[in-house]
């Protein structure tokens, strides 16, 4: 099975320890290539995925401010963006968006952020990688001012929302949540998502699959996910692999 794990925080304290041996894992269980998130613990370092992707061939790399990061946000960090856009490996902007369920950085601050971030993706081309909680209405007013293409990570909307992000072009990223017991409204989005709007993740360490929940989660469980999305959707796991692997594709290269 060939498949893409298409958001990890590889660079996590969590996997100080034995971070090969998890990219090891990974590489047995199928990864063919792997999205690592560079957002780490915010600006001045931007770079903290690609570190990670010029040590290994089949991992790339976004750029990006987290919404919690928002107000480490500097002019310079812009500019230092736009250059590592450049970076052969960085394949997309993210994860940017807002996060209304933490207030680690003012949702005012989070809005601009976010929309210098989108500026940059329209100005580079690259897909942009979407978090959003708690801030479903403004993330999509912001997204039908500055459209641009890309991923709602770690989608657990239902099928209104998926609608409205499908609307505006968008892919759905389906990760653990899937398989947990009270997440019927998601695995309905995920039913009704076009076969090439789809997409797995991790979201590692966070958010393991069942039957992993609750432990450190890592790249190798992303079978667990494609095997409910199978379920799901009627399809085999290889099926879900391969659209899913050509989807990532077609978006990102
Ligand atoms: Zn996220
Ligand atoms: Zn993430």
């Amino acid at each position: 099975m060939r498949l893409v794990d298409s958001h990890c925080h590889l660079d996590d304290s969590q996997f100080d320890a034995d971070r090969e041996q998890v990219i090891e894992r990974a590489r047995a269980a199928g990864i063919e290539r792997l999205l690592a998130i560079g957002t780490g613990h915010g600006p001045p370092d931007l770079e903290t995925a690609i570190r990670l992707a010029d040590r290994y061939a089949f991992i790339y790399a976004t750029i990006g401010v987290h919404p919690h990061d928002a107000s480490k946000a500097a002019p310079e960090t812009f500019v230092r963006m736009r250059g590592l856009a450049a970076h052969p490996k960085v394949l997309a902007i993210g994860e940017i968006g807002l996060d209304y369920h933490y207030d680690f950085s003012p949702p005012e601050t989070q809005r601009q952020v976010f929309e210098q971030q989108l500026h940059i993706a329209g100005e580079t081309g690259k897909p942009i990688v979407i978090h959003t909680r708690e801030a479903w209405s403004d993330t999509i007013a912001l997204l039908r001012q500055f459209p641009a293409r890309g991923i709602m990570h770690c989608f657990t909307g239902g099928e209104q929302q998926a609608h409205e992000a499908l609307d505006l072009g968008f892919h759905l990223g389906f990760g653990g949540v899937l398989t947990f017991p009270k997440a019927d409204a998601v695995r309905q989005a995920a039913r009704i998502t076009p076969d090439d709007r789809l997409l797995v993740e991790t979201d590692c360490p966070y958010l393991a699959p069942v039957p992993h929940r609750g432990k450190r989660n890592e790249p190798a469980y992303l079978l667990e996910t494609v095997r409910r999305l199978a379920a799901v959707r009627e399809r085999t796991p290889e099926e879900i692999a391969g659209l899913t692997t050509r989807n990532f594709e077609r978006l990102c290269f």
